[in-house]
C-alpha cells in the first residue's frame, strides 16, 4: 500500500516514462521529466515538515512544485496567483509555511508583505539546487498515508480563510476511484478547467496520473469565450472533462454545441454547484454518446464523496440526484435531533471515509465543530458535517436541497458572506456591514452602515485589497444605520425584503 501520492508519479514514470503527462500552451512534460524535476525541487526543499505555499499561475511549474513538496515530505498549499496580498498574509499567519515558492513576475508582490517566518523563494533558484537522491528517498519514506498532502484555503465566515488539510490516503483512494469509475486509460485526454487552488483540479491531476493519460492545462482565458471551447476539445482530442456547471451552462446557452459531434469526448462530469437540467439537456441532445455524471463534494472531502451517472432522461424542472457514496466513502443524512432521516425527510449530509479531511490547519475550534465523532460507529470514526441539506429519494439516491447557513456558490465559487462583511469593515468609513446573495440577479449585495461617499467601483477597489475578485459585490447600498432585530442583530430579513422589490433583469 502506498504511503504518499508521489508513488503515483513514480509508478507512472516507471510504466510510461516518455508519455506526455501534462501539456500547456507552449510546453509539455513527460512523466519521467516531471518526476525528475520534482526530485530536484524536493532536494532543495528538504528540512522540516512545514508546508510550502505555491504562489504561481496554473502551469507545469506549479505541478512540479506540488510534487517537489511531496518529495521533501511537506504538504503543499496552492494559492491564486491573483490573491490579494492581505489574504495571502492571513494564509501565511494560519499556515506558518516554511517557503512561498513563486516566480520572477509575482515576487515583487511579496515585497513588504508580513509573511511571518515564511521565506519567499524563486522556483528557478530551487531548480538550480544540488540533487540529493538519498535525502529525497528518506523524506518520501518517512511519510505515512495519514500525513497531509495539501492544504487548500476556502472562504471563512469570520473573514479568515480556512485551511482544509487533506491526507495522502484521500488522494490515493480518490485517484483509484476516478480511474475505475470513468474507465480512464492511457488514451484519456483531460481538459482541465478548475484552478489548482480549487479541489476539483485533483480529479484532473491525479485521475490522469493514475492511468497514464494526458492532462491539458486549458488556457484560462478560453473559458471567457464559450463558443471556442468545443473547438478546443475537438482539436485536442479531449476524451474527458470535469467542469463546474457555470461553464457548462455558458457553453449550452451560447449555442456552442450546435453542429459539433465531438466523437472522442466520452465523459462529461461536473461538480461544485447545482447543474440545471435545462442546460444539461442541451448537452445531452447535442452529444448523446457521452456519459454525464453529477459529482458532489466539499473541499473538506478529497474532492468528491457522492456521484450520479446520469442514466435516464430528466425533465427541465426535475432535480438531478447527487447519487450515492463513492467507494471509499459513506454518507449519512441526519436530522436536527441526530436521527437518520427517513426517505423524503430533510437532514444534514454527513460524510465518513478515507477522503475526509484531517481538519482545518491550525484551527482546532473550527475543526472540532465540523469534524465530529460519529455516534453510531462502534469504533472511533470522524464524520464531516457538510452544512448541506439533502434527502434520500424513493430511488435510493441522494438529492441536494441547499445550505443550512449563509455559505453561497456564485459561478462555482464557494463564498462565506461573512468574509465579505469582514473585508467591508476594513474599509475606512464603514462601521457595519451585511452581505446578502441576490439569487435572481446572481450577485452579492453589500449593505453598509457609513461609507456613504463610496461608489460601488470605489468600494470594490478597497475590497479587492482583502478578498478575491469573485467575491466582490455587484451592488452597494450605504445606509446611515443598518436595521437591527430586537436582540440587536443585523435584521437580515428586512434587508432581504428590499431585494425582492427589484425585478430580476
Ligand atoms: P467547495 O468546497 O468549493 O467544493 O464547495 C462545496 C459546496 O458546493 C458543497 O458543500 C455544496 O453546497 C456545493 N456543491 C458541490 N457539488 C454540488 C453538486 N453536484 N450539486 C449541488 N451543490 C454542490
Amino acid at each position: 500500500m502506498s504511503n504518499s501520492a508521489i508513488r503515483l508519479l513514480e509508478r507512472a514514470a516507471r510504466l510510461w516514462p516518455e508519455r506526455v503527462y501534462v501539456e500547456e500552451e507552449g510546453g509539455s512534460a513527460t512523466y519521467a521529466a516531471l518526476l525528475a524535476r520534482a526530485r530536484t525541487i524536493g532536494a532543495a526543499l528538504l528540512g522540516d515538515r512545514r508546508p510550502v505555499v505555491v504562489y504561481l499561475p496554473k502551469s507545469i511549474d506549479a505541478l512540479a512544485v506540488f510534487f517537489g513538496a511531496m518529495c521533501a515530505g511537506r504538504p503543499y498549499a496552492p494559492v491564486d496567483a491573483h490573491i490579494p496580498v492581505a489574504r495571502l498574509e492571513k494564509i501565511a499567519a494560519s499556515l506558518e509555511p516554511a517557503y512561498i515558492v513563486t516566480n520572477e513576475a509575482l515576487l515583487p508582490n511579496l515585497a513588504g508583505a508580513d509573511l511571518g517566518a515564511a521565506e519567499p523563494v524563486l522556483l528557478s533558484a530551487l531548480e538550480g539546487a544540488e540533487p540529493n537522491e538519498a535525502g529525497v528517498d528518506a523524506a518520501i519514506g518517512a511519510v505515512i498515508d495519514t500525513d497531509p498532502i495539501y492544504v487548500m484555503y476556502t472562504s471563512g465566515s469570520t473573514g479568515t480563510p480556512k485551511g482544509v488539510t487533506i491526507p495522502h490516503r484521500g488522494i490515493l483512494d480518490y485517484a483509484d476511484w476516478v480511474a475505475d469509475t470513468f474507465a480512464f486509460d492511457t488514451d484519456t485526454v483531460m481538459a482541465n478547467q478548475a484552478p489548482f487552488y480549487f479541489d476539483n483540479s485533483t480529479f484532473d491531476i491525479y485521475g490522469t496520473l493514475r492511468c497514464g493519460g494526458k492532462l491539458l492545462l486549458t488556457p484560462e482565458t478560453l473559458f471567457l469565450f464559450p463558443l471556442k471551447l468545443p473547438e478546443y476539445l475537438e482539436e485536442h482530442g479531449v476524451t474527458s472533462i470535469f467542469w463546474v456547471p457555470t461553464v457548462m451552462i455558458n457553453v449550452a446557452n451560447a449555442g456552442a454545441l450546435e453542429g459539433r459531434a465531438l466523437p472522442r469526448l466520452k465523459n462529461v462530469a461536473f461538480c461544485g454547484e447545482v447543474m440545471p437540467n435545462t442546460q444539461l439537456n442541451i448537452w445531452r441532445r447535442a452529444l448523446p454518446h457521452c456519459q454525464y455524471a453529477n459529482l458532489y463534494g466539499p473541499t473538506e472531502i478529497t474532492d468528491v464523496c457522492c456521484y450520479y451517472k446520469v442514466d435516464r432522461p430528466f425533465a427541465d424542472h426535475e432535480s438531478l440526484p447527487i447519487g450515492k457514496a463513492c467507494g471509499n466513502m459513506r454518507v449519512r443524512i441526519l436530522t436536527d435531533d441526530g436521527r437518520e432521516a427517513a426517505v423524503g425527510e430533510t437532514g444534514e449530509l454527513c460524510v465518513l471515509g478515507s477522503g475526509v479531511a484531517l481538519g482545518y490547519w491550525n484551527n482546532p475550534e473550527q475543526t472540532a465543530r465540523a469534524f465530529v465523532p460519529d455516534p453510531r460507529s462502534p469504533w472511533p470514526e470522524r464524520m464531516y458535517r457538510t452544512g448541506d441539506l439533502a434527502r434520500w429519494g424513493e430511488d435510493g439516491l441522494i438529492y441536494f436541497l441547499g445550505r443550512k447557513d449563509s455559505q453561497i456558490k456564485l459561478k462555482g465559487n464557494r463564498i462565506e458572506l461573512g468574509e465579505i462583511e469582514a473585508a467591508a469593515m476594513c474599509v475606512p468609513g464603514v462601521e457595519n456591514a451585511c452581505a446578502l446573495f441576490d439569487e435572481p440577479h446572481e450577485r452579492i449585495v453589500l449593505f453598509t452602515e457609513g461609507g456613504g461617499g463610496l461608489s460601488l467601483r470605489k468600494m470594490n477597489l478597497e475590497l479587492k485589497k482583502y478578498i478575491p475578485q469573485y467575491m466582490l459585490p455587484g451592488k452597494l447600498v450605504c445606509m446611515d444605520k443598518l436595521p437591527h432585530t430586537a436582540n440587536d442583530k443585523i435584521d437580515r430579513v428586512t434587508l432581504r425584503g428590499t431585494l425582492k422589490e427589484e425585478e430580476p433583469c
